[in-house]
């Protein structure tokens, strides 16, 4: 990946108050003490804690969660566990996460939570008990009508696992089952979620090429298709588009890429990186960088990986029609002003990416129903779920640019986010401050 080489201000925070900011000017309705309110983070923690490792030292672990707003329900977000996790893009995180129930329509806020550590470098055991301590260090800060964590990067189905068995170790005698999602099957988990994020992002493609966001392309059958990042909603994007007609050309992972203009032969790339744990060198492809991927000439783009992957320094370069945001925070602003100019949309991760906390409000309302829903269903309600929310956001900005607004013209990612704050701030002027 090519560190970024702008004076662009990256700090994920500072980013998610340029675009509220970006939103509100579009909405003078708006009084300045709720934007302020709804800018900022209801509660922000950090434990500091102990471990002994399996060589027998001890190394002190830094874990954040951070609850935004739950003006709309409980706090609701991902744990991710990577070394550059800090409270600034935990904070910038959950932010993202109140706007994205908010798009999606389910009844949760905004909550993140992280431990700043490379699990890469950790074994099993030693990632058990970091999962353990940090969970209890939390104590009654989570649980299924409070803040509900769910899988980020770097943690999956086993970690949610080991948070569901920590909590109810601390709360026996009760269902607990809907403090976490992303649990596998066989513990409450949903059937769908696994491929949540991946299959809300398709959907959602599909929704908005049928109602003409890319101009003489009108769905995903045949698109050429380029994913940086192949963990969950990289690896699943990759299957359900090719499954859904697309050629995927070129994948990616924190090592390097892939590209095949013929089409990659993703079962055979995912078997490769189960063995060597990357997808570079992967047979018939060529080895390209996560910078060349970015730069590919594409129907789809899809950032599945970090945030500030697309940034002013490299945006002008995007050669693809449409980019889907499988990450949180993978474009800058600047970059949005660029891709813009270039007439390039992106269908914003608050969008794109909702699938996943989608399916996650699925797998808790099964849980406090003591019910299981079969895939089909579950499927079901989450592609009427992602249409509805793409084609609010796409009629909002359709709305406004008619309009011909003094401020000129919107993104996608303004009009969702217009659509997001407004239904927070809605349910906030209707409960009114307390006390
Ligand atoms: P994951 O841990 O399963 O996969 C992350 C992938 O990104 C891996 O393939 C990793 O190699 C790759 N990666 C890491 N650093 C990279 C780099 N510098 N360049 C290129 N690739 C790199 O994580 P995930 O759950 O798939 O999350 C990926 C993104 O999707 C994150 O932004 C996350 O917040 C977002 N997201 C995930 C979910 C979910 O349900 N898992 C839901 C919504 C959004």
């Amino acid at each position: 990946m090519s560190s970024p080489t702008t004076t662009e201000d990256l700090n994920p925070f500072h980013i998610t108050a340029q675009q509220f900011d970006r939103a509100a000017a579009y909405m003078p309705q708006l009084k300045r003490g709720l934007i302020d309110y709804l800018k900022r983070p209801h509660r922000s923690v950090i434990v500091e804690f102990p471990i002994e490792m399996a060589d027998g030292t001890v190394q002190t672990f830094t874990g954040y969660r951070v609850l935004h707003n739950m003006v709309r329900g409980p706090g609701k977000g991902g744990i991710r566990y990577h070394p550059n996790v800090n409270l600034d893009e935990v904070r910038a995180l959950a932010s993202w996460m109140t706007w994205k129930c908010a798009v999606i329509d389910v009844p949760f806020g905004g909550a993140k939570g992280g431990v700043a550590f490379n699990p890469k470098e950790h074994s099993e055991a030693d990632i058990r008990k970091i999962t353990r301590r940090y969970i209890s260090e939390l104590g009654d800060l989570i649980g299924p009508y409070t803040d509900i964590p769910a899988p980020d990067v770097y943690t999956d189905a086993r970690t949610m696992a080991w948070i569901f068995d920590t909590y109810s170790m601390m709360h026996p005698g009760r269902n607990n089952l809907g403090v976490v999602t992303g649990k596998p099957l066989d513990i409450g988990g949903s059937h769908g979620r696994d491929e949540a994020t991946a299959r809300g992002c398709l959907y959602c493609a599909e929704r908005a090429l049928v109602r003409g966001v890319v101009s003489g392309r009108d769905g995903v059958d045949g698109a050429r298709v380029a994913i940086q990042g192949f963990g969950n909603a990289g690896a699943h994007a990759a299957t359900l588009f090719h499954e859904a007609g697309a050629h995927i050309i070129a994948v990616s992972d924190s090592q390097g890429g892939i590209l095949n203009e013929r089409g990659i032969d993703l079962a055979a790339v995912a078997a490769y990186k189960a063995k060597t744990g990357t997808v570079l060198g992967a047979a018939n492809a060529r080895n390209i960088s996560n910078a060349d991927l970015l730069a590919l000439e594409c129907d789809i783009l899809i950032p599945a990986a970090l945030e500030n992957q697309i940034r002013g320094d490299n945006a002008a370069a995007v050669r693809a029609r449409l980019i889907c945001e499988a990450a949180n925070g993978p474009t800058t602003p600047t970059a949005d002003r660029i891709l813009q100019d270039k007439d390039i949309p992106v269908l914003p991760d608050i969008l794109a990416n909702s699938g996943g906390v989608c399916v996650s409000y699925f797998e808790w309302v099964q849980n406090n129903e003591n019910e299981q829903w079969d895939l089909q269903e579950v499927n079901h309600k989450l592609r009427t779920k992602m249409e509805r929310a793409a084609d609010a956001v796409i009629g909002k900005q359709t709305e406004i640019n008619r309009s011909g607004h003094t401020n000129g013209p919107i993104d996608l990612r303004t009009a969702a986010l217009i659509v997001a704050i407004d239904r927070v701030a809605e349910v906030a002027l209707k409960r009114g401050i307390w006390p």
